[in-house]
């Protein structure tokens, strides 16, 4: 027997109405290119949304067809989402960060009709658009007196678009099943692969976020998304905010600028904040050297990669919980949140230290398993490791246009390439990537823990850890350290010995090496392939 409720569809254009019905009044600030400070409230942006919704229509576009963007966090971004989504079209949010070789497999892969630029990347969309002969337009970001000389042959201005579409637009009914966001993840490997995210899962994904142990979003809140609304589209923020009613604060292409960032965090009075810990480590600097405090911020949420506990103890100086969270790309992205301050009371300062640092507990919605190499699961004690699966409603079941190969090794279970241990409590804590893990006499050391203990020296900005041949223990851990820019004296002597007692001896590294940079993604992350292969002909001392 089935309950007697409502068949209505969870889809993205009910967070338009009801965010301008009942939200109406919440603003949207933002970082742009054409100004530095633009306001105005959901009521006018979905407006636009519509406006641009209806001169879309005039384009000759079916259901499902992809509409991109490549753009900085602010409003018209924004608008795009809304217009592209409520149309039934798919709003795949590109990385320009990724190279061009990279940029132009996607594009193509995508089939994108259109692609929505911001006017920074004019001079990459025109070198990219020769091969990219199915886009049919390029619609710049900007007004009329903005727009900038372009060789591109299909430019549009997005005002002008704007400006000729009806505030009366109506959107179709849609199916919540049918797809409305697309984001292509960056593996380090192959080719990029697209997940697809329906209106269902988004709005699923959103509900999840709000709930006060996860992002803990309400109408009380100010917003600040430094995680990019081309990356899993900014983690559900402009999706949430809306629901809620919180006002949302974009920092335009200023998202690693500390400067900008405090000055948003004070004057819009900045309550929430996401972002990867790069993001955090630019606004300490600042904070350092202005002296400045950010006196409104009550929570940030630090993901994306692993958060060196000194960003958190100098954060709560400035009186900021931070919270670690955990997903991906294939997540929507959010997975677990830790909340550990929340129930701070339960624990002594040092468990407190330890437990703090763990990606956190599943939020519901999000099932977790571990297993080991035979496919057994294993049990939740908090020392054992094993790779990570996932399921639930937001998680990605295939990879666009791969929907025939065999994306998962267990029916109905993602494999998520991470390498965890759960406790009792459901705190999961990354020890590795797959990939990456050390085996070192056969048993596994975390790079991420050893990362972690080396980047908390002071005298250390980053650290890499990778495995690395060893004839003995067939791999052993190599420390790879960018110096601090007051660490130029740091020796391999002092760095390992400050190791001692914070980490298992025998994981202890058996050489440092000092470079000025470390190769990181598009996405921020270090990437070991490369540092494995830069390192390959090392040779440990004997
Ligand atoms: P992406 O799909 O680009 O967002 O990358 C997802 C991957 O980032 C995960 O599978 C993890 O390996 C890594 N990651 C995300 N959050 C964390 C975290 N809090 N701690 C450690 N690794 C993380």
């Amino acid at each position: 027997m089935n309950g007697l409720i409502m068949d209505a569809p969870l889809t993205i254009t009910s967070i338009l109405e009801h965010g301008e019905k009942v939200n109406g009044s919440g603003e949207i600030v933002s970082v742009t290119s054409d100004n530095p400070r633009h306001r105005y409230t959901y009521r006018e942006a979905f407006a636009r949304a519509r406006q641009l919704a209806g001169s879309m229509a005039g384009w000759n576009l079916t259901a499902g067809d992809r509409i991109a963007t490549l753009a900085w966090n602010d409003y018209r971004h924004f608008e795009t989402y809304y217009a592209s989504a409520c149309s039934g079209y798919v709003c795949h949010t590109i990385n320009p960060r990724l190279f061009p070789e990279q940029l132009v497999y996607i594009i193509n892969h995508a089939e994108d009709r259109y692609i929505f630029i911001d006017p920074d990347f004019v001079p990459l969309a025109e070198s990219l658009a020769p091969e990219c002969p199915d886009v049919r337009g390029w619609v710049v970001l900007t007004g009329e007196d903005n727009m900038p000389e372009t060789s591109l042959e299909n430019a549009l201005c997005y005002e002008t678009l704007v400006a000729a579409g009806s505030v009366e637009f109506q959107f179709p009914p849609l199916d919540e099943n049918a797809a409305c966001a697309l984001c292509y993840t960056s593996g380090t490997t192959g080719n990029p692969k697209g997940v697809l995210y329906s209106h269902r899962s988004t709005i699923l994904h959103a509900y999840g976020t709000m709930m006060p142990d996860a992002l803990g979003i309400s109408r009380r809140d100010v917003v600040l998304p430094i995680v990019p609304m081309f990356h899993v589209n900014a983690w559900g923020n402009p999706y949430a905010c809306p629901m809620a009613g919180a006002k949302l604060v974009f920092p335009g292409n200023k998202m690693g600028d500390g400067a900008t960032l405090a000055a948003l965090i004070n004057e819009e009075k900045v309550t929430l904040s996401a972002g990867v810990p790069t993001v955090w480590l630019g606004l300490l600097a600042h904070l350092k050297s202005s002296g400045e405090r950010i006196e409104t911020l009550r929570r940030m949420v630090v993901g994306g990669a692993a958060c060196p506990l000194s960003i958190m103890e100098e954060m709560d100086a400035y009186g900021v919980d931070s919270c670690v969270g955990w997903g991906m790309t294939e997540m929507s992205p959010l997975g677990t949140l830790n909340n550990s301050s929340a129930s701070r009371d339960d624990y002594t300062e040092e468990e407190f230290a330890k437990v703090r640092l763990k990606a956190g507990r599943p939020i519901f919605g999000v099932e977790l398993k571990i297993v080991d190499d035979e496919g057994v699961e294993l049990p939740w004690d908090g020392e054992s490791f094993g790779s990570l699966k996932v399921r639930g409603p937001w998680i990605c079941s295939n990879y666009f246009k791969l929907e025939g190969s065999d994306a998962h090794e267990e029916e109905g279970w993602f494999e998520t390439g991470d390498v965890a241990t759960i406790d009792a409590d459901g705190y999961m804590a990354i020890t590795d990537r797959t990939k990456d893990v050390i085996k070192s006499g056969g048993e596994w050391i975390s790079s991420i823990e050893v990362e972690n203990a080396a980047t908390n020296h002071p005298k250390v900005a980053e650290a890499a850890v990778i495995g690395h041949y060893h004839p003995k223990w067939s791999e052993r851990p190599l420390l790879i350290v960018v110096r601090g820019s007051d660490g130029q004296d740091l020796t391999a002597e002092e760095l390992l010995s400050s190791l001692e007692g914070k980490i298992a001896k025998w994981w202890i590294p058996d050489a440092v090496e000092f470079i000025d940079e470390l190769p990181h993604t598009a996405t921020g992350k270090v990437q070991k392939v490369k540092l494995r292969e830069m390192y390959k002909d090392f040779a440990f001392p004997e």
